[in-house]
């Protein structure tokens, strides 16, 4: 199955951390198949913090989500991430965007995720490396979401892969 996961961190140095959990990743969910650019973001929700770095990757994997889940869980824990303060600061954030085409409501794990259409810090790199993928859901391409979004925060790349 091919799944979108997006990687957001604004405590420590933050890309360090992104390079580190490419490999956990792939050990511990699937190979990644795509990466997009860096991107960064001021934050989302509580915006009294520092910018945010974010990325969305695709991946290839064999788990259903809620062992993805739980195996992002860890990974953030492998980094120290705090759950503290609601969309506070994180050394990382790791959520699953999308698995495929299918739908997911349980009470700890909603898939696709249910803000993708509300953020420009996801839509734009996930249009970057997918721009046709379907929201499941909403039946409408992300780069018709991204088109439609009233997210107007500012989202600037830092860096071409
Ligand atoms: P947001 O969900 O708005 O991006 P957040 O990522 O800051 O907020 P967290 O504190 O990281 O929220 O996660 C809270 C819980 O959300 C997780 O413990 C997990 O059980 C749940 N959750 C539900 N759906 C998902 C998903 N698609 N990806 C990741 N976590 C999810
Ligand atoms: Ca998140
Ligand atoms: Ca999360």
């Amino acid at each position: 199955m091919t799944a979108f996961l997006s990687l957001g961190g604004n405590l420590g140095n933050t890309r360090e951390i992104f390079e580190q959990t490419y490999p956990l990743i792939e050990k511990k969910i699937g190979q990644i198949l795509q990466k997009s650019s860096l991107y960064q973001t001021a934050a989302w929700g509580m915006t009294d913090q520092a910018d945010f770095l974010n990325q969305v990757i695709e991946i290839e994997t064999t788990q259903n989500p809620k062992e993805i889940l739980t195996n992002l869980l860890a990974i953030e824990l492998h980094f120290g991430r705090v759950r503290d303060i609601k969309w506070g600061p994180r050394s990382i954030d790791l959520d699953l965007l999308l698995f495929g085409n299918q739908q997911v409501n349980t009470p700890h794990l909603t898939v696709p995720h249910p803000r993708i259409q509300d953020r420009k810090f996801i839509l734009i790199p996930l249009v970057e490396i997918a721009p046709n993928t379907l929201h499941p859901i909403l039946r409408k391409s992300v780069k018709e979401l991204l088109a439609l979004t009233t997210d107007t925060s500012t989202v600037t790349l830092i860096q071409h892969l």
